[in-house]
């Protein structure tokens, strides 16, 4: 191994590096790899999740943004040979070429955890399940419950795609620099989708972005505020039993799939 000093960390990238072996050896553990899986890891930073992940999984693919953690990490990890490091962004680097039931496994850069997300939960099951630390308030509002304040197009979307749980927290004190919010690990696995077609999918979430788009409104108003007709969402929520008065936040998955079908049934016959 090269004894070269590691680059100084960039916060506005995200670097708060895991210090802690405790910490890695509990997320290879979650991660339950054999030497038959591929991992991706986004963000590898310094390393010290890449080396563990190399020792449990059959091939790690890493995509690290930063060009001098990618030459320290190269010259570092030379001996790894099931290891392929890629220098890029991990929200637009390509990834089909990875093997459908790859595992997703990272320590994710926070400033950006939201949109790294929505782009791997939006691949169906080519990612069997995935691994991530996360802020803490993102992990609640993962696996957040319909009439609670976490409850989010995050929680709706993310449900809709994986079952979710939330497995430790993390205190500050794991990393260098230590980050200024909690965080904690989840697991997500991902469910065959629910809605057939790629069309009924976006309607779907549009019509949940629509939903909590004003959260303090009922869900009738909230959605006329976002283009939709009043009478057919009134008409919709008789169909399924539903109060026109309620708020978006009270709706179950359950309740938003069954919306999205029957509003598109409606505005196809009105
Ligand atoms: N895995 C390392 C660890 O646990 O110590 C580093 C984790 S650190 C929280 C996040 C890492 O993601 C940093 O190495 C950072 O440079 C990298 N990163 C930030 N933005 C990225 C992006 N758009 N694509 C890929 N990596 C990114």
């Amino acid at each position: 191994m090269d004894s070269s000093p590691p680059p100084a960390a960039i916060r506005r990238l995200g670097q708060n590096f895991l210090i802690d072996p405790n910490i890695v050896r509990k997320i290879v553990a979650l991660a339950e790899l054999s030497p038959a899986d591929t991992v991706l890891e986004i963000g590898p930073g310094r390393g010290i999740l890449t080396e563990a992940l190399c020792r449990a999984a059959g091939h790690v693919t890493a995509i690290e943004v930063d060009p001098r953690l990618h030459t320290f990490l190269s010259e570092r990890t030379a001996q790894l040979p099931n290891l392929t490091l890629l220098l890029g962004d991990a929200l637009t680097h390509p990834i089909d070429h990875l093997p459908t039931g790859t595992i997703v496994v990272a320590n994710l850069p926070y400033y950006i955890s939201t949109p790294l997300l929505f782009r791997f939960l939006s691949q169906g099951n080519h990612f069997a399940r995935m691994v991530l630390m996360l802020q803490n308030e993102v992990a609640d509002r993962l696996v957040a419950k319909p009439r609670t304040s976490d409850y989010s197009v995050l929680s709706v979307t993310a449900q809709y795609s994986a079952h979710i749980s939330k497995a430790f927290k993390v205190s500050p004190q794991c990393f260098r620099p230590r980050p200024e919010v909690d965080s904690a690990v989840v697991l997500l696995r991902a469910h065959e989708p629910r809605l057939r077609r790629p069309e009924e999918e976006q309607r779907f979430a549009s019509l949940v972005r629509a939903s909590f788009a004003h959260r303090r409104k009922t869900l009738v108003n909230s959605l006329r505020n976002e283009g939709y007709d009043s009478k057919q969402v009134e008409a919709a929520l008789t169909r399924l039993h539903l109060s026109p008065s309620l708020r978006a936040e009270t709706l179950t998955l359950e309740q938003f799939l069954a919306l999205t079908r029957l509003l598109a049934r409606i505005i196809h016959d009105w």
